[in-house]
Parts: structure tokens; sequence; C-alpha cells
């Protein structure tokens, strides 16, 4: 199988009756990038950048991301990474950076609820980041954005550290793509907002499920207790796929239920264009697709959302769907 998947490298992710996906993958270190060319992937959909500051021993200076973001952009070799900010705090700790202990650190002092308070260390990451990606674009994403005002502010500071730099003669970014990562409900009441203001956005599925059914990422007790392919969050990404092809706005899932094949069927029945993944996952999702008939799988999922009282639960209609075709 792992042949079969390899064989698949090249060959360009479209569904039986025409439907193209984009499958890109998930990295957060330099040694995750080779995987890029093995795994066929057509880009880094998510780029975990405090990986770096949780494997140092003291905060990295702002020479020291540059040179580090450089190398990732280097070893792409054109194709393109989307970068997210800090994303400090949670299950995501970084030794010597202590805050106050916390009775429920998944729901406190973190990511940009800590940039926006201490903007220092966020704006030397954006110096940095506008820094490594002088005359190319810069994608870059913002994680736990609970409301848009979060949002602006971020894109102010980018706004700030952009005219810092042409001050100071720096070469900047061609273009730059400020997304948004959508992975606390509360952003489901600011969907028409966040799709208007957000230059793309991407579902964190690994969060928007935990804070969706109040349920912890890191206790496998709590954790498979609910289905994310049950209809409670399936229904919520229907609604976010209607909201972003309402404004035409680029939208990315780069949670883990991207990288398995069922859920991510489900994914492209649901409007999903554009995933990312573990690299390993690639060529499994990719033989998965390819066969599809994306027609007549939304004519099987998108009605069974909608039933109240249910003979089948999603997952069964979908893999008897698999099955079956
Ligand atoms: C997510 O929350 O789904 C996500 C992609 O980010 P992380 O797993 O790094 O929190
Ligand atoms: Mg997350």
């Amino acid at each position: 199988r792992q042949e079969q998947f390899r064989a698949l490298r090249a060959v360009e992710p479209v569904t039986s009756d025409g439907t193209a996906v984009t499958l890109q993958m998930n990295a957060g270190l330099l040694v995750d990038l080779p995987q890029l060319e093995e795994s066929g992937a057509s880009g880094v959909g998510l780029f975990r950048t405090e990986l770096q500051f949780m494997i140092a021993s003291t905060m990295p200076r702002v020479d020291e991301q540059e040179q580090f973001y450089r190398n990732a952009l280097k070893q792409a070799e054109g194709r393109p990474i989307t970068f997210r900010a800090l994303d400090i705090g949670g299950d995501k700790v970084i030794p010597y950076f202590r805050a106050a202990p916390e009775e429920n650190p998944a729901l406190g002092w973190r990511a940009m609820r800590l940039a926006l308070d201490r903007p220092g260390i966020l704006r030397t990451q954006l110096r940095a980041l506008l820094r490594a990606t002088g005359g190319r674009e810069l994608k870059l994403m913002f994680p736990m954005v609970t409301e848009i005002a979060e949002f602006r502010a971020a894109r102010e500071l980018v706004n700030k550290e952009v005219g810092h730099l042409s001050r100071f003669g720096y070469d900047l970014p061609r273009k730059v793509e400020l997304g948004a990562m959508l992975e606390v409900p509360s952003l489901m009441w600011q969907l028409d907002e966040l799709m208007r203001e957000a230059d793309f956005v991407s579902v964190g599925s690994n969060d928007l499920f935990q804070f969706t059914m109040a349920s912890d990422r890191g206790n496998g007790r709590v954790s498979n207790r609910f289905d994310p392919l049950g209809r409670t969050f399936l229904r919520m990404l229907r609604q976010i796929v209607i909201a972003a092809d309402a404004r035409g706005t680029p939208l990315t899932l780069c949670g883990e239920m991207a990288g398995r094949t069922l859920p991510a069927m489900a994914l492209i029945g649901l409007g999903f264009r554009s995933i990312s993944m573990a690299p390993a996952a690639i060529g499994p999702v990719k033989s998965m697709l390819l066969p599809l008939d994306v027609g007549k799988l939304e004519q099987v999922l998108l009605p069974a959302l909608d039933e109240v009282d249910p003979k089948y639960t999603v997952r069964e209609l979908l893999s008897d769907f698999a099955d079956a075709n």
C-alpha cells in the first residue's frame, strides 16, 4: 500500500466527476519539509510556528526566527506555506515563558489573547516573517480568534510592522494574505464579518470540536465520546462552508479529521475544496478521493444532515457509501 500511495505523488487530486481538491500538509519544523516532496502535498497548509519556540531553551531572537522562516521557504521550493502566528498556551507549553497557573488552560490566557496583551512577542514574530518573505507572498493566520476585534487588532499590528520595515528600507512581501483560524465557536455568530474581513479562513477542527462539545482534546475518555462525524459538528461545518462560499472567501480545514479518509470524504461532501493534514495521510486521502463522485456523495450527505429522527448515523451512511462506490 505504501508503494501504491507513493505512486500517487504526482497525480492531481481531482475526483472522478472533476472536482479539484487542494491537499496540503501540516508542519512545524524544518525536518518536516522534505515530506512535501515525498507526500506530493501542494504546500504547507498549517505551519505551527510555536514548535521552534517549544524546542528552544530561550525565546528565539528576531534574526533566528527570520532565518528559520527563510530556511522553511527555501526548502518548500516555491510551494506555498501558510504560517500560523504563535499559538502558545493550553496544550502548547513554552518552558521559559511562564504565566500564572490556570485552572482551565485550554480556555485561558493563550494564543491571540496573550499575543495582544504582550504585543512585543507577536511584533517580533511579524517582523521576522515579513523580512523572511521579502519579495514574495506572506500567508499568515492567527489562532484562537474569538472576536473579530482581535483579528482587526492583529491586522493593525501587521500594518504597523510593514510601515516600520518600509521606513528602514526593507524588501517587503509582494503580497500579505492574513487569515483567521476558526476554532472557537463564538465565530459562528460572526461568520459574515469574518468571511468579509479575513483574506482566508482555516478551520482548526481539533479545537473547534473540543470547544463545541466541551470535551478536552487531550483526554481520550471524553474526546472519543462524541463523533466529529455526528450531525452536530457536520452541521456546523456546513454552515461555515455556506458562509465562505457566499463571500468567496478561501476556506480550508487543518485539523486531524482532514487526515482520516472517512472524515475527509465528509469534508469534501460538505463543500471543502482544500484541506491540510499530516504528511502520511496525503496518499490515503488522495486514493480515497480519486474515484469519488462528489455529486452522488452530496446527495447522500447533505439531506442526512437535516434529519431529526435518523435511523442511521452519518458515519454509517458514509461508510456504506464508501463501500458501495
Ligand atoms: C486545530 O486546533 O485543529 C489545529 C489545527 O491547531 P492545533 O492542533 O495546533 O491546535
Ligand atoms: Mg488549534
